[in-house]
């Protein structure tokens, strides 16, 4: 199904924006939704709302069912070996927060090492930082190519056997780039550190394989990949989530409490005190369900395509300046137009009915490394089509002539 078909499932996009049809070019803030899941949440809601892993009667019983094979098809749709390594979190920040205070913070001691990069979303930053303030543990950044890329080379040069974590992106929300997971997973493992994924960006748009890419840890959010807010997922290798602590304690987790010691559930119901995110549950599962019929070797294909296009025409823009590579993108792009500050860019634009974002994108240390203190971004996805770029670059073209008159 291409973009224009796929588009008749999202009904929010069907509408008018300041006089003009919305073009929604910001999925990589958050995604919209299909009908389908707004349908499994509102089935939920009206037919077996009820909450689970206790009640025995009938609708708890469907709750429970849905609330866990909702996990089963994460499972799936990552490929992990076993349900019991799909931990649901509020989204990717509370399971990178949860790596943090339950592993990283209890293992680090001062001489070790925490390796990262600039580009990091503050979700995959600040956690880090403080972790390292705490612990006493060094705090260390792999150098960068001149577009903001990753070299294996840079990895091998800052990877050291006092290195026990390293947490990097996937795809990054500023860059596009890709980083070569695999062969970065096998060079921490060769010093003993693990692997933290920030899967954020690259679980909406790629086919993610937790056994080939052999992290330790990915993560990622339902409402970037068509799904519910409120509701994420940590993976974990099985023998890490045992080493793992908790870091939410109350109901449903528990085994046995007693007045001064308690034990805690099996894996993965350790780290989901109190009642789930249970529609949350049943609306990622049905996202789940609709990416993979569509398949995400075909959304892959068909948006580095799109990105193509609207790079090539974007180049051709005098005075626009795009970041990161210019070639292989992921989904988004990210940009400046001559001085124009990207909010007054953003702006101009909405008022064409286009939505694109505009400031620093929760990566203010990549900011500064790009010596801009803000950007404006264009983000795709499986719904946006041809004539979307066209009209953007139409608004391009017109805010320049705009703010060109005003400077003059
Ligand atoms: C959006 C995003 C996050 C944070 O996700 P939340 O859903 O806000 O927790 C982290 N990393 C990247 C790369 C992102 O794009």
């Amino acid at each position: 199904m291409n973009a224009k078909e796929l588009r008749r499932y999202f009904p929010i996009l069907d509408q008018q924006v300041n006089g003009h049809p919305l073009v929604y070019l910001d999925s990589g803030a958050t995604s919209q939704k299909p009908i389908q899941v707004i349908e499994a949440v509102d089935k939920y809601y009206r037919e077996y709302n009820s909450n689970v892993h206790r009640g025995v009667h009938t609708l708890g019983t469907k709750a429970t069912d849905a609330y866990e094979g909702a996990r089963e098809k994460v499972r799936s749709f990552i490929n992990a070996r076993d349900t019991a390594e799909i931990i649901f979190t509020r989204g990717t920040t509370t399971a990178i927060n949860t790596v943090v205070y339950g592993y990283a913070r209890q293992i680090l001691k001062p001489g070790d090492e925490i390796v990262t990069t600039v580009v990091e979303h503050h979700a995959n930053f600040i956690p880090w930082q403080q972790a390292a303030k705490v612990t006493g543990a060094t705090f260390k950044f792999i150098p960068l190519q001149e577009d903001g890329t990753v070299t294996l080379e840079a990895v091998k040069e800052t990877v050291t056997a006092n290195t026990k974590i390293v947490a990097i992106h996937h795809i990054s929300n500023v860059l596009g780039d890709t980083t070569p997971i695999k062969e970065i997973a096998a060079i921490a493992h060769q010093h003993g550190a693990i692997l933290l994924v920030d899967g954020a960006q690259s679980a909406p748009h790629k086919k993610v394989d937790m056994q080939d890419l052999d992290c330790d840890f990915y993560t990622f959010s339902a409402h970037k990949m068509c799904g519910p807010t409120g509701i994420g997922v940590l993976y974990g290798k099985r023998e890490l989530l045992e080493k793992t602590e908790p870091v939410e304690f109350g109901g449903e987790m528990i085994d046995y409490v007693d007045l001064y010691e308690s034990t805690w559930k099996e894996l993965p119901w350790k780290f989901e005190g109190g009642t789930p995110i249970i529609a949350g549950a049943v609306g990622l599962g049905a996202a789940i369900d609709f990416l993979t019929e569509i398949g995400m070797e075909e959304i892959e294909r068909n948006e580095k395509q799109l990105v193509r296009y609207a790079m090539e025409q974007m180049k051709e823009i005098e005075g626009l300046t795009i970041y990161g590579p210019q070639e292989n993108r992921s989904s988004l792009i990210t940009f400046n137009l001559d001085s124009v500050h990207p909010h007054d860019l953003a702006t101009v634009l909405d008022s064409y009915g286009i939505a694109v974002r505009a400031g620093h994108h929760c990566a203010q240390p990549l900011m500064r490394w790009l010596k801009v203190s803000a950007t404006a971004r264009a983000s795709f996805y499986l719904y946006n089509t041809e004539e979307d770029v066209d009209t953007l670059i139409a608004g391009l073209k017109k805010t320049k002539e705009y703010f060109g008159n005003v400077f003059s």
